[in-house]
C-alpha cells in the first residue's frame, strides 16, 4: 500500500530520532504527528501536530491512530499491548513482532540464535542463586543486564569480581536480567539496513562506532579492511532476520569484531544513533529511507557522498561548544534543542565529510 505525501505519519516517541524522521518526512511533503507524553518533546516542535499521551494508554493511542495514515516508533521502550490496539487502526511498522523481540534482550539473543547469529556467552537471570550459577559458569568480568528498559548503558553493571554480586543485584533491583561475558573485542560495528513491504532491501557501508560508558561517542565510515570479514558476516545476519521477520523500515543491529568474526550484541527495529551520520554523508539518509519505506515508495540509494565520514555525539556539556563545531566549515552541526545538558544526555551530534 502506498501512503502518498501529503499523509500523515504519526511518530510514537518525542525524542531526537522523531525529530529528524519528522524533518525527512516534511522534505518529502508529509506531514507528521507525533505522540509523546511530554509536552515539551523535542520531535513535537518540527512536526504538524502534537499529542502528549502516555505510552501504555490504550484509549488515547487509539484515538491518535484514527488521525493518521501509518504509524512509526523512534522508542522502543512501549508497551506492546496498547500498540497492537494502534496497529488495529493504522499500519504500523516496524512491526509488533519485532519490537516484542527487540525489547527484551533474552528473547533477542535466543530469536538470533535461531537465525544462526552468536551472542556474547551469556545466562538468563530469575534471582540471586541463578546469578552466583551465571557467574560461575561464564567467569568474571561480565555485566549485568536488565532484560528490559535498557539505554545508553542504563539498566547495566559490570561486574569485576564474584564478591560484587549482592551489590551488582541490588543495583538491578532484582529485575530479570541476563549476565553476559565482558567481551575483549577488536572494534564495535552496526549494520544498518532498511527493507520495504515489496522486499527491496538496502544497506549503508558500516560504521565503526565507539562508545564511552556505554553510550555512542563516535561513528566512522568506511570502517577499514580490518573489519572486512566481520561485517560481512554481520550483514548477512541482519538480512535473515529482517527476511524472516518480513520487516519494513530501517533496522540497526550492533556487533562486537572480534578475530575477524561478528558477535551479536544487539539489535533496534528503529533508526540508530550510528546512522546520524547518513543525513549528509550518505546518497539518502537511513531518515528518509524509513520515511519511504514505511510509505511503501521505493527506497533511495546509501552510497558514501565523500571518502570518509565521521559522526561525533555532543554529549551533555560538550554541546556547549557549539560555537567551535560551526566554525568548521566541513562541519554539520546538529543541535537537539533540548533544554538542559545533564550529563550523558545526548544534546546534537556533528558529522564531518572528509577526503580520502
Ligand atoms: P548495550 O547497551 O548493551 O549495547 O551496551 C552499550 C555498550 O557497552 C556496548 O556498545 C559496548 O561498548 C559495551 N558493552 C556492552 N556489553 C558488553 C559486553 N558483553 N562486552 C563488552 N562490552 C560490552
Amino acid at each position: 500500500m502506498i501512503v502518498p505525501p501529503g499523509s500523515n505519519i504519526g511518530i510514537i516517541g518525542g525524542g531526537q530520532l522523531g525529530r529528524m524522521l519528522a524533518m525527512a518526512a516534511a522534505q518529502l511533503g508529509y506531514r507528521c504527528h507525533v505522540y509523546a507524553p511530554d509536552p515539551s518533546s523535542v520531535a513535537a516542535e518540527v512536526a504538524a501536530a502534537f499529542t502528549e499521551g502516555a505510552f501504555d494508554d490504550e484509549g488515547a493511542l487509539t484515538r491518535f491512530a484514527a488521525e493518521i495514515d501509518v504509524a512509526t516508533y523512534e522508542f522502543e521502550n512501549i508497551a506492546t499491548g496498547p500498540l497492537a490496539a494502534l496497529a488495529e487502526v493504522a499500519p504500523l511498522h516496524p512491526s509488533l513482532e519485532a519490537l516484542t523481540i527487540a525489547q527484551d534482550r533474552l528473547e533477542e539473543k535466543t530469536f538470533i540464535q535461531r537465525h544462526g547469529g552468536r551472542p556474547a556467552p551469556f545466562a538468563p537471570i530469575g534471582d540471586r542463586a541463578a546469578l552466583d550459577a551465571a557467574l560461575a559458569a561464564i567467569g568474571t568480568p561480565a555485566i549485568l543486564k536488565t532484560r528490559r528498559f535498557g539505554y545508553d548503558g542504563k539498566g547495566q553493571v559490570r561486574i569485576d569480581d564474584p564478591e560484587t554480586a549482592d551489590a551488582a543485584w541490588g543495583a538491578v533491583r532484582g529485575a530479570p536480567c541476563v549476565l553476559e561475558g565482558l567481551v575483549r573485542f577488536d572494534a564495535e560495528f552496526s549494520i544498518l539496513l532498511c527493507r520495504n513491504a515489496e522486499g527491496q532491501l538496502v544497506t549503508w557501508p558500516a560504521p565503526r562506532n565507539r562508545h564511552e560508558g556505554g553510550i555512542l561517542v563516535t561513528s566512522s565510515v568506511p570502517a577499514g579492511p580490518d573489519l572486512q570479514a566481520a561485517i560481512a558476516e554481520g550483514e548477512a545476519l541482519a538480512r535473515r532476520v529482517a527476511e524472516a521477520l518480513d520487516y519494513v523500515g530501517v533496522m540497526a543491529m550492533e556487533f562486537f569484531a572480534v578475530a575477524g568474526e561478528a558477535l551479536f550484541n544487539e539489535m533496534a527495529p528503529r533508526v540508530h544513533n550510528s546512522g546520524h551520520w547518513t543525513i549528509e554523508g550518505a546518497r539518502t539518509s537511513q531518515f528518509e529511507n524509513h520515511i519511504r519505506a514505511i510509505c511503501g515508495l521505493p527506497l533511495g540509494a546509501t552510497d558514501l557522498a565523500a571518502p570518509r565520514v565521521e559522526m561525533r555525539n555532543l554529549v551533555g556539556a560538550e554541546a556547549e561548544a557549539w560555537q567551535d563545531v560551526i566554525a568548521d566549515p566541513a562541519a554539520h552541526l546538529h543541535l537537539y534543542g533540548k533544554g538542559e545538558a545533564r550529563p550523558g544526555r545526548k544534546m546534537g551530534h556533528v558529522t564531518r565529510l572528509l577526503g580520502a
